[in-house]
This record gives C-alpha cells, sequence and structure tokens, in this order.
C-alpha cells in the first residue's frame, strides 16, 4: 500500500519547493516521485516537518497518478484499466480474486490506485480474464448445450460428432438464415470443424458436464439446460438427430459431401 504523509502541523510555517525526488514509502517498497521533471508534479514541503503540503485528497489524487504512471510505464494495467476488466467478466472483486487466485483486497487496492501490481500478476489477470470471457461467450455456452445433446441422443464418436454440429447449425442457416450457435467453423481436411473444438470439449470434461469414454466419445452428467432455444431451433436439432440415429448417418454424411460448396465457407453468424 502507497500512502502519502502530509504536513499536519498546526501552524503554517511556510512552503518549500524541491527539485530532488520525494520518497513514497509503501508496504513493499518505495517510489520515486520527481515533483518536476518526470512527474511534474509541483508540489510544496512543509519547512517545518518537511512533509507534502497537501490536503489529503490532493495526496491521495497524486499517489494515484503516479503509480498510474508508473504502471503505464511498466506495461501494466492501470487501477481503471483492470476495474474495466473485471466489469467485463461481470465478477466482484471477491469472485476476480478467486479466478485470479489473487488475494481481493489486493485487487481492490490496484483498482483503487494504492497498489502496483507484480508484472506476473498483471499477466495472471489478463490471461484468466480474456479465458474466463471466452468460456462465459453466450454463443459458446450455446456450443456446448447443443453439444451435450447430441452426445446425449446419438451414440458417436469425437468426430462424428463435430459433423452433425455442423449440420445442427448448417441446416438452421439454411431453413431460416440463421445458425443457432452462431459459433465459428473453420474448415479441415474431413469437414468443418466448430472453432476450438478440443478447446470446448476440455472445458466441458473440466465443468463435469461430460466424461469422457475410451478417449473418443463421451457421458452426459447432466441434463443440458435447452430452454433458450427456440420451438424452430429445436425442431433442427431433433430432426439431425434422428437423421443422425439413423444408418449410423450414413445420409447426413451424403448430404454433407454434397453441400460442399456451402461447408467451405468458414464461418457464417
Ligand atoms: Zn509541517
Amino acid at each position: 500500500m502507497f500512502s502519502m504523509e502530509i504536513c499536519e502541523c498546526k501552524e503554517n510555517h511556510g512552503i518549500k519547493f524541491r527539485t530532488e525526488p520525494y520518497l513514497l514509502q509503501g508496504t513493499y517498497g518505495t517510489i520515486e516521485i520527481f515533483p518536476r521533471g518526470r512527474d511534474s508534479l509541483n508540489f510544496g514541503f512543509c519547512k517545518h516537518c518537511d512533509k507534502p503540503y497537501l490536503s489529503k485528497e490532493k495526496a491521495k489524487e497524486i499517489v494515484r497518478d503516479v503509480l498510474e504512471k508508473r504502471q503505464k510505464e511498466k506495461g501494466l494495467l492501470t487501477g481503471e484499466e483492470l476495474r474495466e476488466l473485471r466489469e467485463q467478466t461481470g465478477l466482484t472483486v471477491r469472485e476476480f480474486g478467486a479466478l485470479t487466485k489473487i488475494n481481493y483486497g489486493r485487487i481492490s487496492a490496484i483498482e483503487n490506485g494504492y497498489v502496483i501490481q507484480s508484472k506476473a500478476n498483471d499477466q495472471v489477470i489478463r490471461m484468466k480474464t480474456k479465458e474466463f470471457i471466452k468460456r462465459n461467450n453466450p454463443a459458446r455456452k450455446k456450443l456446448k448445450k447443443v453439444f451435450a445433446k447430441l452426445m446425449q441422443q446419438v451414440d458417436t464418436s469425437k468426430l462424428f460428432l463435430n459433423k452433425i454440429m455442423f449440420y445442427v447449425d448448417f441446416w438452421n442457416f439454411k431453413k431460416t438464415d440463421k445458425s443457432i450457435t452462431g459459433g465459428e467453423y473453420i474448415p479441415l481436411q474431413y469437414g468443418p470443424c466448430p472453432k476450438d473444438y478440443d478447446e470446448i470439449l476440455q472445458e466441458m470434461i473440466d465443468d463435469g458436464e461430460i466424461t469422457p469414454i475410451k478417449g473418443y466419445s463421451f457421458n452426459v452428467n447432466k441434463e443440458p439446460d435447452m430452454s433458450e432455444f427456440s420451438k424452430e431451433e429445436m425442431e433442427t436439432i431433433n430432426e439431425i438427430i434422428s437423421l443422425a440415429k439413423h444408418d449410423k448417418g450414413q445420409e447426413l454424411f451424403e448430404l454433407s459431401h454434397k453441400e460442399k460448396g456451402f461447408m467451405e465457407t468458414p464461418s457464417y453468424e
């Protein structure tokens, strides 16, 4: 924690200015503040006690400004940037602390400009936030629900699963001009594959939604909540499921070959 001790003398002893840096004492070290030059902070010091002649509010503001400046100089997130990042996740300071495994009091202190984070913590914060936002993207969540539904209904391998998934989106797109999940597909040799396919499945495993069996198929551990899907979307999903169940999906595969042109489109939304 950095805080500036200010002059609390009862009388006015007069002010002096200085050009040499002022050492701001913190719990874990010191920061040099340059009254002139680098920080261009023009404040005076009490001639009697030698402490900055400032109001509490002004002292706080200066500490915050200097910390922010040092963060920028070091390529670290500023307190405000950290707060914005956290707000993007929708998490409270406490929850954000749990996510990043950084004490939430510290998170709060960084946000409020009392503390400068270490480079390592800065990287952890950026990485965990990015991961969290990606993982909780509404399209990704929807995609996972469809995956769970497909795994539950169709006895399928991992490779077949991504083909059916593509067909769910494709079929709905053909009927309504909209994909169901809004997910992106990348063209691979054996057909289009949802972007981050392996990562998505791994997240589902980590979250306990599914369990891999023999490394290529999956057990669904809890009933997926399909309440956000429209009647039309559920129709599409069920149509594809029955197609996939029928003759082990042979028909679906043949259909997929006929649609080659369309399938080479990497993504649609
Ligand atoms: Zn004083």
